[in-house]
C-alpha cells in the first residue's frame, strides 16, 4: 500500500529512501553466515545510481577504488524480487523513444515499427529490463582491482516520456500560435543498456553482473559469490542472462510543449541538425523555467521527442517537456506551464545574450549535460525558438554561408583535381528571374555542371535565396543544397556526394 502510494506520487517521495539505491562494500572479517556486514555503504538517487554505479564502473570511497560487479541487497528475497518483475525494454535506434512493457505483450529479440518516428522494425530488439536493488563490490575482489581491460563507459539514458500526448484540441492550451501545452503527471523512464548498447550478463543465482561487451564468459561457469559466505562461497554458475538493461522508472509532473512546424522548416526524426536544434531549446527551457521560478539548476530538466503522430513522423511536430527530477514531483513543471509565455522569452534570452560561437559554460553548457555538448548550438536554438515565438524564418547568417562555401569550394578543388573546376560567386542567367549568383558552380569531365548552395539546418533541403530555388527548377543546373552543419561535421561526406553526382 505505502509503496503504491509512493510510486502514484500521492506521498510526497522525498520522506522515504524508495528510489535510493546503495553501493555496498562488505567487511568479511566482521560478517557472520548469513549476517553480512560492511565497511562502506554510500548512496544516491537511483536515476543517477544507474549511471554511477553500473556494474564495471569504478567507485571511489575513502580514497580507495572499488568495483561494481553485483546485484545485491541485504533484505531476503528482494533481489530475485527485482528479476521475477522484470519487464521488456524497446528502445528506437532512430529517434530513442522508448518503452517498456510487460513480459506478456512481447518477447525478447522482437523489433517493431518505431510507435514515434516511424521507422520500420527498428523499435527493439526487446531486452529484459531490471529494477536494480542496489549494487555491490564482490567480496573476493581486492579493493583497488578493477577488470583488466575496462569496458567502453556506459550511461544511463535521459528521462523518457512513454505516454502520448493528449488527442488533438482537447486539453492544450497555446503559448503561441506554433506551441501549444499541456500538463501531466506520467511515468518517466531511465534506462543504462550497458556499454555499446550490449547490455549486461547477470547470473540470477548470485547476482553476479558484468557488461556483456567486456564478458569472457566466467558467469557461465563455476565463480565465486559476490557476498560473503563461509560455508559455500562458490557459485556453480549456468543460470545466466546475457544483454538485460538496467533501469528505473517514476512519476512525476512533466509540462509537455508542443511544437507544429510548417514547410520547409523541419524537424526530422533522428537527423542531427534535428538533435541539435531540440537538444538546445530544451536545455535553454529547462534553464529558463528554473530562473523565471527561482529554483536551483537541475530542479527542472526536458528532453524532447517525435510527435506520436504522423506529423511527428514527417518532421511537422515535435515534442519537448519539461519535468521536476524529484520523483513524485514537487509541482514546479506546472508553475513553468502557467508562466509558459515568460518561460519561452527567458530561453530566448538565454540563447541570444551569450557572446560564444556555438555554445559554453555561460549559456547553455554544465557538468550534467557534458555528454551533450557537441549537440549545443545557440544559434541553431535561437533560430528555431523565433520561428516559433514570431514565424521567423530561419536564415542561415551571412558568415557562417560564406565560411561554409569557402570551406567546401576549397575541399573541392583539393579532392576533384585537374578535371574539376569550381567557381564561387559565378553568375547564371535564370529564366524569369534574371541573373542569379550561384555561390558554387562546379563543371566535371564532359562539362557537366551543378550549384552548390548552403542552407539553414532547420530548412536544409530548401535554399532561403528565391533565384537560387528557380535556377533549381528552371535551369538544366542541379542543385545540391547543403546545410550548414552538414559542410562543419561532414565535409568529406559533402564532397564525395558531390564529386559523385558528376560522376568522378
Ligand atoms: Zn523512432
Ligand atoms: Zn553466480
Ligand atoms: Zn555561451
Amino acid at each position: 500500500m505505502l509503496d503504491r502510494l509512493l510510486y502514484k506520487g500521492v506521498l510526497p517521495r522525498y520522506a522515504f529512501p524508495t528510489d535510493v539505491a546503495t553501493f555496498y562494500v562488505f567487511d568479511p572479517a566482521n560478517s557472520r553466515q548469513g549476517f553480512p556486514t560492511f565497511r562502506f555503504t554510500p548512496s544516491q538517487g537511483l536515476a543517477v545510481a544507474l549511471s554511477q554505479y553500473a556494474p564495471g564502473k569504478e567507485v571511489w570511497i575513502a580514497n580507495k577504488r572499488y568495483t561494481s560487479g553485483a546485484l545485491y541487497s541485504p533484505i531476503k528475497g528482494e533481489r530475485s524480487r527485482a528479476w521475477h518483475q522484470k519487464r521488456l525494454y524497446y528502445e528506437c535506434r532512430n529517434c530513442r523513444y522508448a518503452r517498456t512493457q510487460p513480459l506478456a505483450q512481447g518477447h525478447r529479440g522482437e523489433k517493431l515499427d518505431c510507435p514515434a518516428c516511424g521507422a520500420r522494425e527498428a523499435f527493439g530488439e526487446a531486452r529484459y529490463w531490471v529494477r536494480p536493488p542496489g549494487f555491490a563490490h564482490p567480496v573476493s575482489w581486492d579493493e583497488d582491482t578493477s577488470p583488466d581491460d575496462q569496458p567502453a563507459r556506459s550511461y544511463a539514458t535521459r528521462a523518457k516520456l512513454e505516454a502520448p500526448a493528449p488527442p488533438e484540441n482537447a486539453a492544450w492550451t497555446m503559448v503561441t500560435g506554433r506551441v501549444r501545452r499541456h500538463f501531466m503527471r506520467e511515468t518517466l523512464l531511465v534506462t543504462n543498456s550497458g556499454p555499446r548498447q550490449e547490455g549486461y550478463t547477470y547470473c540470477t543465482t548470485c547476482g553476479r553482473i558484468e557488461p556483456t561487451a567486456a564478458h569472457g564468459g566466467e558467469l557461465s561457469g563455476p565463480h565465486r559469490k559476490p557476498f560473503p559466505d563461509d560455508r559455500d562461497p562458490g557459485c556453480p554458475g549456468g543460470r545466466v542472462a546475457k544483454g538485460i538493461c538496467l533501469g528505473m522508472d517514476f512519476i512525476t509532473d512533466i509540462l509537455l510543449l508542443s511544437l507544429r512546424l510548417d514547410y520547409p522548416v523541419r524537424l526530422a526524426p533522428g537527423f542531427l541538425p534535428t538533435e541539435i536544434a531540440l537538444r538546445t531549446l530544451a536545455e535553454a527551457l529547462a534553464s529558463a523555467a528554473c530562473e523565471v521560478l527561482g529554483l536551483e539548476p537541475g530542479e527542472i530538466q526536458a528532453d524532447f521527442r517525435a510527435a506520436l503522430t504522423e506529423g511527428g513522423q514527417n518532421g511537422y511536430e515535435a515534442e519537448i517537456y519539461l519535468y521536476d527530477t524529484l520523483p513524485g514531483g514537487a509541482g514546479f513543471s506546472r508553475l513553468a506551464g502557467e508562466r509558459a509565455g515568460e518561460v519561452v522569452e527567458r530561453a530566448l534570452e538565454i540563447l541570444s545574450r551569450c557572446d560564444c560561437d556555438v555554445s559554453c559554460y555561460k549559456c547553455l553548457r554544465s557538468f550534467k549535460n557534458k555528454f551533450e555538448h557537441d549537440r549545443l548550438d545557440r544559434h541553431i536554438g535561437a533560430d528555431l525558438l523565433r520561428y516559433l515565438l514570431h514565424d521567423t524564418r530561419p536564415v542561415v547568417t551571412q558568415a557562417r554561408a560564406d565560411h561554409a562555401c569557402a570551406t567546401l569550394a576549397e575541399d573541392l578543388r583539393r579532392q576533384g583535381g585537374a578535371s574539376l573546376t569550381v567557381e564561387t560567386g559565378a553568375t547564371i542567367d535564370v529564366p524569369t528571374i534574371g541573373p542569379v549568383t550561384v555561390p558554387i558552380l562546379v563543371s566535371g569531365p564532359g562539362g557537366h555542371r551543378r550549384a552548390v548552395c548552403i542552407t539553414h539546418p532547420l530548412t536544409a533541403t530548401t535554399p532561403s535565396d528565391a533565384g537560387l530555388k528557380a535556377l533549381g527548377e528552371l535551369t538544366p543546373i542541379p542543385l545540391d543544397p547543403v546545410h550548414e552543419i552538414k559542410v562543419r561535421r561532414s565535409l568529406p561526406w559533402v564532397t564525395r556526394g558531390v564529386l559523385t553526382a558528376l560522376g568522378f
